[in-house]
């Protein structure tokens, strides 16, 4: 059975898309679409061998060969312009890195419609390539699963600029208004990781790389508690 956390990301997926999942693992993700009815056709890149087989192994043994593609490449170079791949999913992989895999193939996203990422960490990063590129995000999600917080981000192009606020960028223009329990969790456990840094540094010498360090933190829980009281 799918995990809570992939089958929220494929409910962001356009019925009837072709998708391609972008560092698939065992490629549940799109056995799932497939076998569902949900995708069309998809494609599932995987960079390193050993993953790439079990993709392999698991589209075989689900007799969805002819509706997938397994390919061992490196992010979107997986991808063919003959593909017509309309939705991309990145899941389970850290902000910097997916924004890397977009960066590395931005022609890539010529017909794409919607971009469906699941970073484990630092979705800041994409945020900023979303402000950057002028993609609105126009669905978050943030789920708590085996008490792990992950957060969900649907891109969709946009014709006007994308601009954040640096409260938005942080914690997601979608998220902070909808403030549900795993969002203000999430940020309370951040706050308190930050509070116990700034302890740790007080003790030890206070060279201008700390000191701008600890202020940074000091604007950052300014910002999170702002948001959570309501405030911004
Ligand atoms: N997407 C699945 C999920 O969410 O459960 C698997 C996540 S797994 C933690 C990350 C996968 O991404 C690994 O299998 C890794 O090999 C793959 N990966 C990392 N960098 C990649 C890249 N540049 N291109 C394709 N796959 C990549």
């Amino acid at each position: 059975q799918l995990s809570m956390r992939l089958t929220r990301v494929a409910s962001h997926v356009p019925t009837g898309a072709t998708v391609a999942d972008i560092g698939s693992d065992h490629a549940y993700l799109p056995c799932y679409l497939v076998s569902q009815g949900l995708a069309e056709r998809a494609v599932a890149g995987e960079v390193v061998k050993g993953p790439f087989e079990s993709a392999k192994k698991q589209v075989k043994q689900e007799q969805l060969e002819d509706k997938i593609e397994v390919r061992l490449a490196s992010g979107l170079e997986a991808i063919h312009p003959e593909d017509g791949i309309t939705a991309i999913t990145i899941a389970g992989m850290g902000g910097p890195l997916i924004v890397s895999i977009l960066d590395h193939g931005l022609e890539k996203l010529a017909g794409v419609s919607r971009l469906i990422l699941q970073p484990n960490v630092h979705a800041k990063a994409i945020r900023e390539w979303a402000q950057t590129h002028q993609w609105a995000i126009v669905e978050e999600e943030i789920i708590k699963e085996n008490n792990k917080i992950y957060e969900i981000l649907v891109l969709e192009r946009s014709s006007q600029p994308v601009v954040f606020t640096p409260a938005q960028l942080l914690m997601g223009p979608v998220l902070m208004k909808q403030q549900t329990e795993a969002f203000r969790e999430k940020w309370q456990r951040e706050s308190a990781q930050w509070t116990n840094i700034i302890a740790s540094i007080e003790s030890t010498e206070q060279t201008l790389e700390i000191v701008d360090k600890k202020n940074e933190l000091v604007q950052k829980i300014k910002l999170v508690e702002e948001v959570l009281n309501g405030e911004n």
